[in-house]
């Protein structure tokens, strides 16, 4: 083993991914890396063997000894009982940073956006994607959307350090805190605080319903947009296939001292076998990785001759046109037309350069947490109860309230229906019946709410949950119905 090696684990994947792997392996040896590799296998085969998330004990040995992870898509298998190993890996070892490049290569690669050079920072492991989901009523689902601060300034701050280190000039914000306050709103509020350290890099926040919409009309305008989970997951998807293709881009999943490489597509099982797959995404991922291993020698060599080789029409299926491509190559072939080219840059595309003192792993800290003064001032509890009208709900909770906690609204689906509720309003069978203090703003007591609890049962109303309603430091530290 080359003593500068450094070591590695490599899986092949599902579907197209052992095509486009092997396509990636040869083009990085051609260009010199100085990697050890350890393989695995992960996906359908480990899965079918009943490991439910898809990996093996040695392949988590693996992954913790060499804590680089260079992986080719697999397949999820359909159906119950089986965990996404992408979302388990990310997870489990905190892998909280998603980068994903998209970028243009106009006038070689067919796009309605020509000079689009767009990072998305997508955060990996919280909102909805925490996957706490439970059917509460006949009729109602719910998936709870965890945002932690913590998670909020890991993420903001390597978005603000990634920036720095690729010289961008702005950080843009996507949330949707005008209607989720205290979760998105967290997000925006955090991103305003690491913003403000930040005072070389400009900063801007976009509700993601019209932020999305620009970055699909007008990607130019933007440089790296950090986002929560979902948003993240979606648009990076929009924007990876406005550049031309899903198949160009690349993704950098980052947690403390830990990484993993991939393309941003799936396996794509229709294409497997027939040496046709584009194995750009897989390319690029490594690409991040090389710079990721402080190689960004190599990194540069392999990301010119890649750009050199696009420039020079040889492209694969899913880019090809007879407007701007001169070769429609298979799989291996492309790699081949890589390898080649090792050592050129394009002419008309900008070349690359990786920087020795930008690359390395970017590691970040976070502030501490210091408790706050927390009080309990009343309790949600939600009701399962089907065809009952709102105002015979207020007249039995009414007849529980009592021992200094009395019934304030009911809501259904977040809308106020009691008191004073409108007729129009739909409701389920899922309501949410807002306890406080008699003397409203005064503390209550866990045992105060497990005795209201007895009395709810006693009354044959069906509780499927409780959240208690707090003020953090004086502040209130849950949101309002609908017009309460
Ligand atoms: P997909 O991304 O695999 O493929 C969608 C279509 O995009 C393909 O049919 C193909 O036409 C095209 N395509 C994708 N990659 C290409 C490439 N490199 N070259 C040329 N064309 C390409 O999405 P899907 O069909 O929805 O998912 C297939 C499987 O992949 C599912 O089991 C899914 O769970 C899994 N998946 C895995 C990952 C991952 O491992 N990171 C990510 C997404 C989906």
């Amino acid at each position: 083993m080359n003593p500068a090696a450094t070591p590695i684990t490599v899986a092949r994947g599902d579907g197209i991914g052992p095509e486009i792997m092997e396509a990636t392996l040869q083009i990085l040896e051609a260009a010199g890396a100085r990697l050890a590799i350890e393989e695995i296998e992960i996906g359908e085969k480990v899965y079918e063997k009943g490991h439910t998330a898809g990996i093996t004990p040695d392949a988590w040995d693996s992954l913790r000894r060499t804590k680089v992870f260079l992986k080719a898509p697999i397949t999820t298998p359909q159906g119950g009982g089986f965990k996404s190993l992408n979302v388990t890996v990310r997870k489990t070892l905190g892998m909280y940073a998603n980068v994903r490049p998209c970028v243009s290569y106009h006038p070689f690669v067919s796009t309605k956006h020509p000079v689009m050079d767009v990072i998305i920072v997508r955060e990996n492991e919280e909102d909805t994607y925490a996957g706490i989901e439970h059917q509460q009523t006949d009729e109602v689902t719910q998936c709870l959307k965890l945002i932690s601060r913590p998670g909020c300034e890991r993420i903001c701050r390597y978005a603000f350090e990634y920036a720095r280190a690729n010289n961008r000039r702005k950080v843009t914000c996507f949330s949707k805190d005008n209607i989720m306050k205290l979760t998105d709103g967290l997000f925006h509020k955090v991103f305003d605080e690491v913003a403000a350290e930040y005072s070389d890099i400009e900063n801007e926040h976009w509700i993601v319903d019209i932020g999305a919409a620009k970055m699909a009309a007008s990607p130019e305008v933007f440089d790296l947009i950090v986002m929560p989970n979902l948003y993240g997951d979606i648009l990076s998807d929009v924007a990876a296939q406005i550049t031309g293709s899903v198949g160009l881009a690349g993704s950098a999943n980052i947690g403390d001292g830990i990484a993993m490489f991939e393309a941003i597509h799936g396996s794509a099982p229709r294409r497997a076998g027939q040496n046709l797959a584009n194995p750009s995404g897989l390319l690029q991922g490594a690409i991040m990785m090389l710079v990721h291993l402080g190689q960004p020698e190599v990194a540069e060599n392999v990301h010119n001759a890649w750009l050199k080789t696009i420039e020079d029409g040889i492209h694969t299926y899913d880019i090809f046109s007879e407007e701007h491509s001169k070769q429609k190559v298979g799989t291996s072939e492309f790699a081949a037309a890589v390898s080649e080219r090792v050592g050129q840059k394009p002419q008309t595309l900008k070349s690359v350069t990786y920087r020795k003192e930008g690359s390395g792993a970017i590691e970040v800290q976070i502030t501490p947490t210091t408790p706050a003064e927390k009080a309990i001032v009343g309790v949600d509890v939600f009701i399962h109860k089907l065809g009952i009208a709102p105002e015979d709900l207020g007249a039995k909770l009414q007849a529980v309230s009592g021992n200094g906690l009395k019934i304030k609204m009911i809501t259904n689906r977040g809308v106020k229906v009691w008191p004073d509720g409108f007729p129009e309003t739909f409701c389920t069978d899922h309501w949410r019946c807002r306890f406080v203090a008699e003397t409203e703003g005064q503390p209550v007591q866990h045992t105060q709410i497990v005795s209201l609890l007895s009395r709810v049962a006693e009354a044959d109303l069906d509780f499927i949950k409780t959240e208690n309603l707090c003020t953090l430091n004086g502040e209130r530290a849950y949101s309002l119905g609908q017009g309460e």
